[in-house]
């Protein structure tokens, strides 16, 4: 029989659909079969080492302890449940004389078909560890890390309010207050974010707080050792940008 072109065991390893006629002859003959499998185990590793960046040793030994085995195995005569019915009877030897002749793969014995089978099964599971391996790390974002957090305690105007503040730094290097506010009663007005000094000397505004939630931005120039306490204040309609004095509720960062 007529092998299949080098070209195109290529092109089935890279994911081409096989022909009728060549799946047909790949399932009878070990020699090309055997090809397309490290064929494809060299697209896997080939795509492995793009999605992973370096490959590591590990699948190479692995690898090559199957292929040993599948030459050991090939080495050992028929398998015992060769379908000659004649288990353990027959040695390595008198297993050609069992087989109908003419037939030119008949005395590669089963042990061999079972470990090219292995080869197909570990081509295909590494392919999938690939893809599941690529797949998290297309969709995996860098996380925020923090950096700080508050409790924030009520002052007494605003007994029973609470809320807490979180510091992250994102990938990008921005970094962002979360706040989280339970102050209970709507006053009048409207509540706003702010970062202030520890001693009070200097303050600055984050942004107006809608709800009970909100992410602001700090501003680059502020260095939260210094504007250690984040604070929510509930501020006038007066058209007044200072700080109403009016504090609900106040916390310390506290550092990671
Ligand atoms: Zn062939």
């Amino acid at each position: 029989m007529s092998h299949l072109d080098p070209d195109r065991l290529s092109l089935i390893a890279l994911g081409e659909t096989a022909t009728a006629e060549e799946r047909a002859h790949l399932d009878v003959c070990d020699e090309c079969a055997l090809e397309l499998a490290e064929l494809e185990y060299t697209v896997v590793v080939g795509r492995s080492t793009v999605a992973l960046g370096d490959l590591q040793a590990p699948p190479e030994r692995v690898w090559d302890r199957i292929a040993a085995e599948v030459k050991l195995g090939a080495a050992e005569g028929p398998a015992p449940d060769a379908d000659d019915g004649m288990p353990g009877a027959a040695g390595a030897a008198s297993a050609p004389v069992e087989d109908a002749p003419g037939a030119p793969d008949a005395e590669k014995p089963a042990t061999r078909r079972r470990g090219i089978r292995l080869l197909f099964a570990l081509a295909a599971s590494l392919a999938l560890i690939v893809a599941v391996v690529g797949t998290w790390n297309f969709v995996r974002q860098p996380e925020p890390v923090e950096l700080a957090s508050a409790t924030l305690d009520a002052f007494p105007a605003h007994p029973g309010a609470s809320g807490s503040a979180v510091v992250v730094e994102k990938p990008d290097g921005e970094r962002q207050v979360e706040v989280d506010l339970d102050d209970g009663e709507q006053g009048d007005g409207f509540r706003e974010v702010w970062l202030i000094k520890a001693d009070a000397s200097a303050l600055v505004s984050l942004g107006v707080l809608k709800g009970s939630t909100g992410v602001f931005e700090v501003p680059d120039d502020i260095d939260l050792r210094e504007y250690v306490l984040v604070d929510i204040s509930l501020e006038p309609e007066d058209g007044d940008p200072d700080h109403s004095g009016d504090s609900i509720v106040r916390g310390e960062l506290g550092f990671a």
